[in-house]
């Protein structure tokens, strides 16, 4: 008999896949579907997955080459996730093997062969009983409150089974607590437990929570791993050894020996979308995971996306609500402070700063949150109105203080600060607007013996200080905290009495229409930080625009309220997720070129007549530079996710293989976030 040929998925931008013909001294019995396997590729080598195996090739066979080795005895994943790479190979319209790519650990992308350590695990579960020996308040076991009781109850019900859950309770309603019983009854069922959060910053705290509660074994797969850690990590959880496997983003892809139960904690965070290369979304990958691996997910967030919010509605996920903070902890008060005609210091009105001091003085700690690196956005020469811009970018410098320089915050270029100004050679360059750094500099004077922390990327980019200021915070060491995002995302500040918000006003004029979205969930995360365990919390905001009437939604009755007046709007205007979108991105070196590329595409597709289709642009990117490289954009918007789907099918192979689309870089977004 013939050889056969082999399919194989190859690391490479091109949507197919490649024929091959086996090694020349290969056994029969050797070869398995999802192998991995040495090929020659163009004057490289590289490793490829074999998909198929066939006898037929619409090459002829003298043209085919032999592979090297084949790097794998039998297939390196299971089934269910060989499913879940087709599925999101066709879903996001990117290549097989550049989902493989993003699904193997980076070692197993190399040639070396796969070895296999075993290891004994350790197997008990901790008594669901408070521990005795250890005094941590994470070891104790608290009683369920019976909202947290239905909650478990009803996805219990559903193990075995798929089924979406939203758990959707307010910051420290007890849902982690949720989660730790059903671990462990998928546990006392030898199966194991996926947990995703959106950021690596938040893995530590999880996974001390866990390793108090539980005597099994636990591994965390994130970025901070080397690849060695990261592919045992990763073989840990393949062979079943892990029981408990904690993860970001790419975790979506770790293949596990008897899944029981998937968590996705923070359901609503951007983070969980891939922007670069192949863009697919955690969550939608891992609900789509569960319907394969028959299991149950749970969706966990205070403040949903619309998108899963309106899947509740529909009766696609079922929804859990976790309405009170658990044991004694309350809701904070929320207070807006109107700062029209107010004369403020450093970004900081007299209101917030006496009410700060207010505070302090009862031995309460501050959080203030600005969403704004760096010490400020701008610098201007007040003689001539020259300001600091990036050569390569559409972007503003933004002034570092503390290291004296200028940076591009889209591309990193760094300058040293000039002493004069570069048109008229004045000394007259002044900073504008207000970055965190110069908010702690501002700090420090009116709070001169109070001991204040920031925590931003620049004072955590450093391995272990991200960890060194939490610790301060919770030390009590900290009487003042500031920063960023980074702060608003998960963590527990349990000394924490007043928080204040200070600029929030971009967020309601902005143009990218989830911006309120995203606004509401953050405000309402930060607000979260405070009031957790036997102090009263308060929340300060200070904007221009008190009588924003979604704003006011937001703070007289609650994010959920807020959340379905926003679904209304976009129902009204066919927005998701009432609409389905993709984006086509396109660079070139003259925005001429990117706008022709995406013409071309805009005509191809309209000679189809789809009545129900819209397709927007093709218009300059929000920014239109960057990188030095000019950026236009189409999208593509249907009322029906399959009319979408069918477009792209036939469309983006005759975009690929247009000789147009040679003269720019160009990548397909589908359900894109971020229209930036
Ligand atoms: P979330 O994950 O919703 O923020 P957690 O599960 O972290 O909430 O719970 C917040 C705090 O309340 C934790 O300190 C936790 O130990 C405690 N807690 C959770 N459930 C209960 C309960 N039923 N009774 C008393 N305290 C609880
Ligand atoms: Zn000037
Ligand atoms: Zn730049």
């Amino acid at each position: 008999m013939s050889d056969p040929i082999l399919r194989i998925a190859i690391p490479t931008p091109l949507r197919r896949l490649f024929d091959y013909l086996p090694p020349i001294d290969y056994t029969e019995g050797s070869l398995s579907i999802g192998a991995r396997i040495l090929v020659p590729f163009r004057t490289q080598k590289k490793v490829g997955v074999i998909v198929e195996i066939a006898h037929h090739s619409e090459y002829p066979l003298t043209k085919l080459k032999h592979a090297h080795t084949i790097l794998d005895q039998a297939s390196l994943l299971p089934q269910t996730l060989l499913d879940l790479i087709h599925w999101a190979s066709r879903y996001y319209h990117v290549a097989l093997g550049e989902v493989f790519e993003a699904a193997l650990p980076n070692r197993l992308r190399k040639e070396t062969p796969i070895l296999l350590k075993s290891r004994s695990a350790k197997k008990s579960v901790k008594p669901l009983i408070a521990a005795t020996t250890e005094n941590s308040a994470e070891t104790i076991v608290p009683s369920l409150n019976s909202m947290q009781q239905q909650a478990v109850d009803a996805i219990f019900q559903c193990f075995g089974k798929y089924q979406t859950f939203l758990l959707n309770g307010v910051t420290g309603s007890g849902k982690t607590e949720v989660y730790i019983r059903l671990i462990t009854e998928a546990l006392k069922a030898n199966k194991q437990a996926l947990i995703l959060v959106p950021e690596i910053n938040l893995t530590p705290q999880l996974l001390r929570r866990f390793q108090a509660r539980f005597e099994v074994s636990i591994v965390v797969l994130n970025s901070s791993l080397t690849e060695k850690q990261r592919y045992l990590a990763w073989e840990e959880a393949r062979t079943g050894r892990a029981n408990i496997i904690i993860g970001t983003r790419s975790a979506a892809f770790v293949p596990l020996k008897s899944p029981g139960i998937f968590i996705l904690d923070e359901e609503h965070d951007p983070s969980f979308k891939q922007q670069e290369g192949f863009r697919y979304h955690a969550r939608d990958l891992m609900i789509m995971r569960a319907s394969i691996e028959q299991c149950p997910i749970i969706l966990g967030t205070a403040t949903p996306s619309l998108e899963t919010l309106q899947n509740t509605h529909m009766g696609r996920f079922q929804n859990l609500l976790l309405p009170k903070r658990a044991g004694a902890a309350t809701v904070p008060s929320l207070q807006i402070l109107d700062i029209r005609h107010k004369q403020l210091e450093e970004g900081l009105s007299a209101q917030l700063l006496h009410t700060m001091r207010l505070h302090i003085a009862n031995k309460g700690q501050v959080l203030l949150f600005l969403n704004r690196r760096g010490y400020a956005p701008v610098l201007m020469c007040v003689g001539c109105g020259w300001i600091a811009n990036c050569k390569n970018c559409d972007s503003r410098m933004t002034l570092h203080y503390h290291s004296q320089t200028l940076k591009c915050h889209h591309c990193e270029t760094t300058l040293p600060i000039m002493s004069t100004c570069p048109t008229c050679s004045q000394k007259n360059l002044k900073p504008v607007g207000i970055g965190t750094e110069r908010l702690e500099t501002a700090l420090q004077q009116h709070f001169p013996t109070q001991s204040i922390v920031r925590i931003d990327r620049d004072t955590t980019r450093k391995k272990g200080k991200m960890q060194e200021r939490l610790d301060q915070v919770h030390n009590g060491e900290a009487d003042i905290l500031l920063g960023t995002q980074m702060i608003a995302k998960g963590h527990h500040f349990p000394n924490v009495t007043l928080v204040a918000i200070l600029d929030i006003d971009n967020a309601l004029f902005s143009t990218d229409f989830r911006s309120t979205e995203k606004m509401g969930q953050l405000i309402t995360q930060v607000a979260g930080r405070t009031g957790r365990a036997d102090k009263a919390g308060h929340v300060m905001l200070q904007t221009c625009h008190p009588e924003h009437p979604l704003l006011k939604i937001l703070l007289n009755e609650g994010y959920l309220t807020f959340a379905n007046a926003l679904l209304t709007e976009r129902r009204s205007i066919h927005l998701p997720p009432f609409s389905y979108q993709a984006l086509i991105r396109a660079e070139a070196n003259t925005m001429g070129q990117a706008v022709k590329f995406l013409a071309f595409i805009k005509t191809t597709i309209k000679a189809k007549n789809i009545p129900t289709l819209q397709i927007m642009g093709p218009i300059p990117a929000p920014m239109e530079r960057r990188l030095g490289k000019h950026r236009a954009q189409l999208l593509l918007q249907d009322l029906k996710r399959s009319t979408l789907q069918k477009i792209l099918l036939e469309f983006i192979p005759k975009i690929e293989s247009s000789p147009i689309s040679k003269s720019v870089r160009w990548s397909l977004d589908v359900d894109p976030i971020d229209l930036y």
